[in-house]
């Protein structure tokens, strides 16, 4: 068997981003030697591309904002299918883990006297964003970089090796993780540079890999995005939660075709940008849900005083939540009002001077300029949805961060379920990684520690299959199955379009049929997928290696989108286009349909996911009461409303 290269570690952290740093930072923190693990270089996580800021109740910008009136948004944005008590935690802490970056040194923006600058996002009541310009995940990543060198300093001190406690292992690709008998024993990877493996033994491992975008044609996320750490989770035999929502954000760029799905971020219209269609209105006023009817602008004049003065004006509806501007803007396109690209227009040119477009929005302005040959200053830009977040995940216990069955098995950031419901607030992410990333970090050494010289070994039997299954595209096609050896990349293209045509932001029951008819002939296919050449430097053997966890959460959104017939948040049927209040207490988990954890044995054209249903917890009653009773009628069910 190919060779290994054999470490042993208290804690793995899967992922390098905000939730993956936060959480070694605290894991090193606790006394715990952890090693983080990430597919690309350090510091280049998709966390660096987040760009409008992190949601905490600080109250800088409005003092009425609290803890209570972020829980109460986030729970409205989420349509109240989020798990309360991780709404509850992220909201109390975020502010604190706000200040801690400022002490780490984090430069936030700043208010007039001197302090966080917090910007206007959808669906926040209050202006609740801190921020640095719209390159917040940078110096977000940036601070927590900063800290895992000043932590390592200190190790060298202490033990004359920097990488004594805390290491990074960079451009290394988990694939697997190994168990004995239920729990953790480590994780199996291999390094992309050499193509060497490698086994990581710890008895708790964190993931923290991010989202699933990649599965998607027109998407805002970055190649690293192929949902391992989903695919991770299940084969480890930990289910997936409510994995039908997806949020389409309402405004990525449209043209030119290359740049198709890059974000243009929230605070364009956070900071008074507004949507036009190709007749010059301003749409979004015809698109106010009955839900949100009272605490939106009727008129223009309405909106725009609302920039000045919010306490007496209501929020302008181009701040709505993100699967409402996004619904609207497709139903715009589909009528016939869109713009010559295929999207609509969002203007800032009109509403701001040059320069302060400039100050305040300088990756927008130079991202249009140099991908568009667009002056944002000077003209509107053309917007449409792009697929950009995932808001289900790992099912993770509130509290602990742990994945639900898997003892030793942690997940955090975008990669774990609940914390969003149906539909994510922006900048609620940032907080939620380093709220989350934190509690993973701390539970995962309470309970390495925990197990003293107990922990479970790993089994060798198991790092033969993951080496063999990581072998296999450079055999694909010569072991026999039927067939010529597919091309990865075109598998890779072939899924995206099934996804982005069959399962993307209007969902139709047939059409994820035949979705999921697709996904099972790409599974057949995905079998032969093969490679040329050697484990050095091997794009197309990476891509070949992906597809497995693409195949997989593809077919887990597909099957719960199927299964959930009504529309909520980022889920929208067309053939079920209302919210179904029956549905409020339902949640969908997704788990491997062979409990062994075994792909390779099973037969790929059958379902490799087994759907079911459960209950949600009943919202704590001193949470309930901070929502007024006729809005409650609007969201919860009726036995919940009768308890
Ligand atoms: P990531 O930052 O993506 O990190 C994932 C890590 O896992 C990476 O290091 C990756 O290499 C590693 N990894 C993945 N798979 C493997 C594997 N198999 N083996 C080893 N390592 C692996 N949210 C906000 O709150 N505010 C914003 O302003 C905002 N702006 C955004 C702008 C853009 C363009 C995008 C795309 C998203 C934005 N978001 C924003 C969302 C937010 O950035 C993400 O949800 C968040 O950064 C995810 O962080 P994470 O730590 O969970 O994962």
């Amino acid at each position: 068997m190919a060779a290994v290269e054999r470490q042993q570690w208290d804690v793995v952290v899967v992922g390098a981003g905000g939730a993956g740093l936060r959480a070694a930072i605290e894991a090193r923190e606790r006394g715990a030697r952890t090693a983080v693990i990430c597919k690309s270089l350090f510091g280049k996580a998709h966390t660096v591309m987040a760009e409008g800021g992190i949601a905490a109740a600080m109250a800088n910008a409005n003092e009425n904002d609290t803890w209570q009136v972020h829980f109460r948004d986030t729970m409205r944005g989420g349509k109240f299918l989020n798990q309360w008590r991780m709404a509850e935690l992220h909201a109390r802490e975020a502010p604190e883990r706000v200040w801690e970056l400022e002490t780490w040194g984090a430069l936030f923006d700043r208010t007039a006297d001197g302090r966080i600058s917090q910007r206007n996002f959808g669906g926040h009541e209050y202006p609740r964003l801190a921020h640095v310009g719209d390159r917040t995940g940078l110096e977000l990543i940036r601070t927590l970089q900063q800290k895992v060198v000043a932590l390592q300093q200190e190790d060298h001190r202490a033990t004359g090796d920097h990488e004594s406690r805390l290491k990074v292992f960079q451009e290394c690709t988990v694939t697997r993780v190994l168990k004995d008998g239920g729990r953790v024993s480590g994780v199996f990877g291999y390094e992309r540079e050499t193509g060497r493996f490698l086994v990581l033994e710890a008895p708790a491992v964190i993931l923290a890999t991010g989202g699933i975008g990649k599965s998607f044609k027109v998407t805002s996320n970055s190649w690293e995005y192929t949902g391992d750490g989903h695919a991770l989770a299940l084969l480890a035999g930990a289910p997936l939660v409510n994995m039908e929502f997806v949020q389409f954000h309402p405004t990525g760029m449209v043209w030119p075709p290359s740049v198709k799905g890059i974000l243009v971020t929230e605070s364009v219209r956070g900071d008074g940008g507004v949507l036009r269609n190709s007749e010059g209105k301003r749409f979004m006023f015809d698109y106010v849900p009955d839900v949100f009817k009272d605490k939106y602008a009727e008129s223009e004049e309405e909106a725009d005083r609302w920039y000045e003065d919010p306490d007496h004006n209501r929020r302008p509806p181009e701040l709505l939540p993100r699967d409402e501007v996004a619904r609207a803007i497709n139903a715009e396109v589909k009528a016939g009002r869109g713009s010559p690209h295929g999207g609509v227009f969002l203007d800032v040119s009109t509403r701001m001077p040059a320069e302060v477009v400039r100050r305040r929005l300088p990756s927008m302005y130079h991202q249009f300029k140099e991908l568009a040959d667009v002056d944002i200053t000077a003209e509107p830009m053309e917007v449409g949805p792009t697929c950009h977040y995932v808001m289900g995940g790992v099912a993770v216990d509130s509290d602990t961060a742990a994945a639900r069955g898997v003892p030793g098995l942690y997940a955090a950031g975008e990669v774990a379920g609940g914390m969003h419901g149906s539909n994510r607030l922006g900048g609620n992410s940032l907080s939620d990684l380093l709220v989350f990333g934190r509690r993973a970090g701390r539970y995962a050494a309470g309970y390495a520690h925990g197990l003293a010289d107990r922990r479970p070994p790993v089994d060798e039997a198991q790092v033969d299959t993951a080496a063999e299954e990581a072998l296999r595209p450079f055999t694909a096609g010569a072991g026999g199955e039927a067939g010529p050896p597919e091309n990865p990349y075109t598998l890779h293209q072939e899924l995206q379009q099934t996804m982005n045509d069959l399962v993307g932001i209007i969902r139709r029951e047939g059409e994820m049929e035949q979705a999921l008819r697709g996904l099972a002939e790409l599974r057949v296919r995905a079998r032969r997928a093969g490679v040329e050449g050697h484990r050095q430097f091997n794009p197309g053997w990476h891509l070949a290696l992906d597809l497995r966890n693409m195949l997989l959460v593809s077919e887990c959104v597909a099957r719960a989108a199927l299964e959930r017939t009504e529309s909520r948040g980022g889920h929208t049927r067309e053939d079920h286009p209302a919210m179904d209040r029956a549905w409020r207490n339902v949640n969908l988990l997704c788990s491997l349909a062979d409990p062994t954890g075994g792909l390779a044995a099973a037969d790929p054209a059958r379902a490799q996911i087994r759907l079911t249903r459960e209950r949600t917890e009943p919202i704590r009653p001193d949470l309930l009461a901070l929502f007024e009773k006729e809005e409650l009628v609007k969201y919860l069910a009726e036995e919940e409303l009768y308890e």
